[in-house]
This record gives structure tokens, sequence and C-alpha cells, in this order.
């Protein structure tokens, strides 16, 4: 008998729900809480098993320790926000329970995100004999897993990895974000970070471009050089690695919104003052934005996802290109809910398998590509999201 607790019902949080509920052998009991139970109530709706509900304050530490000693789960899975990492972290260390999340911890009041917060953990994880799990999604997440498994089975050394994330999804709107658009924004904002030759070079936000066309007829894309946070422990972890670089593709009115968004400083994290009250901006604006989770019904194409690695291989230099490329309305089907918060609630369900059935338990703060990739790799293609291997393709990558 395993309960587990997912704390977060946003757009993620339903589908690792629906998903764990998929493997009862693994999940025998459910527990879904977050700050607004009504919307966990709304989740268990959809779903013919039975799924506990809580309402609980992620950023209050004796709060999320008052509803683990009641839930009593093996594991907590986090897809509540970033912010909240280290609060969790804290309640699973004081309740003898491991942990799960899907994107690394960042500061409310400062936009950076960064793994030292949660890697200094690491003695005390080990101390109490209880694992984290850090980035568990798709990147990060199935990134890493694509990393380490192309490095296991096709190379003798990796050199260069390019991480390529298209949406080519089209949810009608003029402008929203799908997945949490204050992290979204954050992140897309963030100066640019790559590694090249043993450290991290620093551009402008966005300011590298190129066009990638995707396999199996997804389309042609641009696709924009950015940072994202499983280059830092990818290259910590493979310091073979000479060059790493992360590119997401965006469509011209995103990018022409998120712009004017900047300019007139709606994008800004800084409090002002408005009619006697303080309010943050960016806050502001995702009040006004479509819930990710809402966008579910109205987004058709296709995301494709994927890793391009060079190396060398008995003595030969090769290329492998390994994706999965997933179609929203086929997600909406299955969970109801678009492709980004599939792509990210699947791996967050395998990687809470891997550890509870024993596959990569152990004590210690780990980041994925540190784990054995082939049982996580065969369950992406058994739980629905399936991928392929390109040997040497024709592309030719900035
Ligand atoms: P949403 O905003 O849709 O959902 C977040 C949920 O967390 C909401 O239900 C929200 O409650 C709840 N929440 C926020 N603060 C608290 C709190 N203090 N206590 C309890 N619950 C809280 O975001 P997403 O589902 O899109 O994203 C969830 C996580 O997944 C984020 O950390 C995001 O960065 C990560 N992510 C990772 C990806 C990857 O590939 N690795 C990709 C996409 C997302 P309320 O509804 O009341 O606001």
């Amino acid at each position: 008998m395993t309960t587990v607790l997912i704390i977060g019902a946003g757009g993620v949080g339903q589908v690792v729900t629906h998903k764990c509920a998929q493997v009862p052998e693994v999940f025998t009991h459910i527990v879904l809480a977050s700050r607004n139970e009504e919307k966990c109530k709304a989740i268990a709706k959809q779903i013919e098993r039975p799924i506990k509900t809580a309402q609980v304050d992620a950023d209050n530490l004796p709060e999320l320790v008052a509803l683990i000693n009641q839930v009593k789960p093996k594991l907590v899975i986090n897809v509540a926000l970033p912010y909240q990492d280290l609060t969790i972290m804290d309640a699973c260390l004081e309740t003898g329970v491991h942990y799960l999340d899907t994107a690394n911890y960042e500061p409310l009041d400062t936009a950076k995100f960064e793994y030292k917060w949660q890697w200094a953990y690491q003695q005390k994880f080990q101390q109490a004999g209880l694992m984290a799990l850090l980035g568990s999604g798709f990147d990060p997440g199935a990134t890493n897993m694509f990393t380490a498994y192309i490095a296991k089975h096709y190379f003798d050394e990796i050199h260069t990895l390019d991480i390529i994330d298209v949406n080519g999804g089209d949810h009608g709107y003029p402008f929203a974000t799908n997945f949490n658009p204050e992290i979204n924004i954050r992140e897309v904002t963030a100066e640019c970070q790559h590694w090249e030759n043993g450290n991290f070079v620093t551009t402008p936000a966005l300011s590298v471009k190129q066009s990638f066309t995707c396999p199996d007829d997804v389309g042609v894309y641009n696709i924009y050089r950015m940072y994202h946070e499983e280059l830092e422990s990818l290259t910590k972890h493979i310091p073979t690695l000479k060059k790493a670089q992360f590119w997401m593709s965006f469509g011209d009115s995103y990018l022409k919104h998120l712009e004017v968004l900047g300019n007139v400083g709606m994008t800004s994290i800084e409090p002002i003052e408005f009619q006697g009250q303080k309010i943050v901006p960016i806050q502001f604006l995702k009040q006004l934005l479509p819930e990710p989770s809402s966008l579910g019904p109205r987004t058709h194409g296709k995301t494709c996802i994927g890793c391009v690695v060079t190396g060398i291989k008995d003595g030969m230099q090769k290329t492998v290109y390994l994706y999965n490329v997933k179609d929203h309305q086929d997600c909406y089907k299955e969970v109801q809910s678009q492709a980004i918060s599939y792509t990210t609630g699947v791996p967050a369900m395998i990687g809470a398998k891997m550890m509870l059935e024993g596959t990569w338990m152990q004590p210690g703060v780990w980041n994925m590509e540190q784990l054995d990739p082939d049982a996580f790799m065969a369950d992406m293609n058994r739980y629905g999201l399936q991928w392929k291997v390109i040997e040497d393709p024709d592309f030719d990558l900035l």
C-alpha cells in the first residue's frame, strides 16, 4: 500500500494525478492538495479512481507537516511553483518522506533559478535516508534522460549538446503561456547563458536564433537560444561536454506581446504602489492571462522536444538526435490537458514510479542524469511519450 501526495492542482498537477491513477499497482492511494481545494476536487472528478483532496498553503511549513503527517505518503510530488521547493523539502525531511519536483528553486523576489539551494540539502537527505529527485518533468527531466541515454548507448564520450524545444501548438489566443505565466515569463526574459569550454557565456535574452526543421512533418520553426536549468546540472555531471545550448521556439505574436509588455513594465517583479496597495506587475499580468490548464480544448498542433548530441564512438565523430513528438489534442483526449502539461506530468509520474519501485531509490539529492536512464526510457514509451532516434541527422546547428 503506497500513498503519494501531489501538491499543486494546476496544468501539470492535473496530468500527474491522471497518470498516477493509471498505474494503481504503484500508486495505491493518491491525495491531491493545493492552495485552492476546489481545483483539486475538479481534477478528482475527472478520474474514475477515488482521489482524496486537501487544502494546503505550501509556503507554510507547519501546515505542510500537519498534512503530511495526516496523509502519511511515501513520496511527495511537488508540482506547485518553484518558490515552494525548499519549504516542501523541509517538510519532507521533518516527516521522513521522499521528494520529487519538476523545476528548481527560485526566490520569489529575485528572478534567478539555480540548483545551489537544493543541492545544499544533499547531506540532510542522505543522513535522513531519504531521496529527493530534482527536475523530473520534460525539460528538465526527459531531456536529462535523453542526454544520459544517448551518452550511454551511442558514444564513448559526448562533446556537444543542443536541447531543442519546439512547441508547434496554437491555442488561438494572441498571447498566453502554456505553463505558469509568471514562471514562464521570468524564464524567457532572463539573460541567455550557454556552456562553452568550461564556462557559462552570457548573451542578451533571445538574441540568437536559427531555423529548425522538425522531423515527422511537425514543421519549420524559429528557435531562440536561452538559458534553461538542466544546462547547470548536465554540464556539472557530464564534464566531457565542451558546449551545451538550449533552444526554444516562439511565435512572432508571443514575442511581440512579450516585448511590449516588457517595455511598459508589466513583466517586472518589483512591487509598485497602486491606489493605496502594493502590486507586483507580473503577478497582476498572470491574473489577466488564461490559465495554462484551460488551454487544453483549444490547443492544436504538436510539440517536438529532443536532444542533439555529438561526440566520439570508436574513434569516429558522430551525431545523434533523440526526440519525442506529442499531439496536443491526443493529450486532451487522454487527460483533458494540452501537451506542455502532459509532457511534464508524465515524466513526473515515471520518476515517482522509478523511486517507489526501488529502481532509483537511494538517499540523497539527485538530478536525473545521475541515474540509469534505461528503465525510465522504457516507461516513456509505455506511458504516452514515445521517442525516436535519428543517427547522423542532416542538421546544421549554430
Ligand atoms: P500552474 O500555475 O498551472 O499550477 C500551479 C499550482 O500550484 C496551482 O494549482 C497553484 O494554486 C498551486 N500553488 C501555487 N502556490 C501554492 C502554494 N503556496 N501552496 C499550495 N499550492 C500552490 O502551473 P503549472 O502546472 O503549469 O506548473 C507547475 C510546476 O511545473 C511549476 O513549478 C513549473 O515551473 C513546472 N513545470 C516544469 C516543466 C518541465 O518540463 N520541467 C514544464 C512546465 C512546468 P492556484 O491554482 O491557487 O494558483
